[in-house]
């Protein structure tokens, strides 16, 4: 059965051959490190665990390198140390606030059922690499050097845009917004430039005098050529990233190495909405992983993520998490899963999966596997897939939240909003709370059975 995966740089689904079945080796663009991570960002962590754990089962666990680097140089997380901390040296600071949030988010994303990837390494770990790619770039003419910044050119690259699809026209319009006066071309971007007084700064390549720091784009170019190589098979991340990062990413790589690819397969997830609506704070609908953890079972938050093709746009709804709590409850009601311990893939199951990571498809199969009573194979599928505990928790009740919801309930109806209606009743069934309409215009919940 041969595996099957989709290459947005080719737009074509094709099969997968390793560069060297011994050593299969995948790349994902991992997080910044300054805050806590959000459903949005669980998604490329869930979906390519999934993935490693399919390309570990048809090659051997010793003979899968994955890959997932750690940002841990932003100005983000500059202005994020500082706001923290700020009687600290901003790079104590720095320092407190990336190691913090790397814990948390190990924590989170182990508690969603995902294995470790085999490495994970930091940008500012790999800063001498970023410097030899760098001068590499220049050497070659396809970087240059103006007013302390090193910038890729990106005339100097022929077929620069294949990933995105985008047309230098439309580039160029993007780009026009903001021009720094010290760039040949609207559409070069950074691969080095000067720090600010306090910023983290290094040594700079190319002979620049004061010291600075590397642009985003170069260091998973760098990291992924120290871990990987110069060629490797699979990069992923969340559709997001296709441009401008991958696309420099493959600008830097290529023109580094004089490639024909970066990776033999590009591989991105689609968006993340919030009930329907794009995920923001200002709306009230942003969740981090930990705030979902503190409601719902990590295994019930992994199945829910993989109901949706990863390609697809998922529309992520209280109502589809109490769906997938009740349904991998209902999977994983075995007896013998608890006590099981083996993983094995069933062959349905791997037949879906090796379809482009059909996942909706792999959860069918695990729907036809417990209708045959197959439990056997049902449980050892379930574990192999990280599933590793029946789902045991109920959501805790939150009775402030429920008579807020409640009342906004009444208002709506009040006002004739009968679709606002509805939905927040749709949103409390979600959360098990029944309702009971008075005839006093009051209505009494409870929790249900
Ligand atoms: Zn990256």
């Amino acid at each position: 059965m041969e595996l099957k995966l989709y290459d947005t740089l080719t737009r074509e689904k094709r099969a997968f051959r390793p560069l060297d079945p011994a050593r299969v080796r995948m790349y994902v663009c991992g997080p910044t490190v300054y805050d806590f991570a959000h459903i949005g960002n669980a998604r490329p962590v869930i979906v390519f665990d999934v993935l490693f754990r399919l390309l570990r089962h048809r090659y051997g666990a010793g003979h899968v390198t994955y890959v997932r680097n750690i940002t841990d140089v932003d100005d983000k997380i500059n202005a994020r140390a500082a706001e923290e901390y700020p009687s600290l040296p901003l790079n104590e600071a720095i320092r407190i606030v990336t190691e913090k949030t790397e814990r948390q988010f190990h924590d989170d994303v182990d508690a969603l059922g995902c294995l470790r990837p085999t490495v994970e390494p930091r940008a500012t770990e790999h800063v001498d690499e970023m410097k030899a790619l760098i001068e590499k770039l220049v050497a070659a003419g396809h970087a240059y050097v103006a007013e302390g910044h090193v910038l890729f050119s990106v005339p100097s690259m022929p077929d620069y845009g294949r990933l995105s699809n985008r047309s230098l026209e439309e580039m160029e319009a993007g780009a026009r917004v903001e021009v720094a006066p010290y760039k040949k071309d609207a559409k070069d971007f950074v691969l080095w430039k000067p720090s600010k007084p306090g910023e983290p700064a290094w040594p700079s390549p190319c002979g620049i005098a004061a010291p600075g720091r590397p642009g985003w784009h170069i260091e998973c170019s760098a990291m992924s050529w120290k871990h990987l190589g110069e060629m490797f098979d699979i990069h992923g991340g969340g559709i997001d990233l296709v441009f401008p990062h991958h696309e420099n990413e493959i600008a830097q790589s290529r023109c580094s190495f004089h490639t024909p690819v970066m990776a033999n397969f590009w591989m991105h997830n689609g968006f993340l909405q919030v009930e329907g609506e794009k995920m923001s704070k200002s709306l009230g609908n942003f969740f981090t992983i930990r705030e979902l953890l503190a409601d719902w079972p990590g295994e019930v938050l992994r199945f829910n993520m993989l109901r949706t093709h990863y390609r697809q746009p998922i529309d992520w709804t209280l109502n589809g998490v109490a769906e997938s709590f009740n349904t991998l409850e209902a999977l994983t009601a075995d007896p013998g899963f608890a006590s099981s311990k083996v993983e094995a893939i069933a062959p349905s199951v791997l037949e879906a999966l090796s379809d482009d990571l059909n996942t909706p498809k792999a959860i069918a199969e695990l729907h036809a596997l417990h209708g045959k009573g197959d439990m056997a194979a049902l449980n050892t599928t379930l574990r192999a897939l990280g599933f590793s505990q029946r789902p045991q928790s109920r959501r805790r009740v939150d009775a402030q939240k429920v008579s807020a919801l409640i009342d906004a309930r009444l208002a709506a109806r009040k006002a004739k909003n009968f679709k606002e209606a509805d939905r927040l009743r749709d949103e409390l069934h979600a959360m098990g709370i029944e309702l009971e309409d008075k005839r006093d215009g009051t209505t009494a919940w409870k929790v249900k059975a």
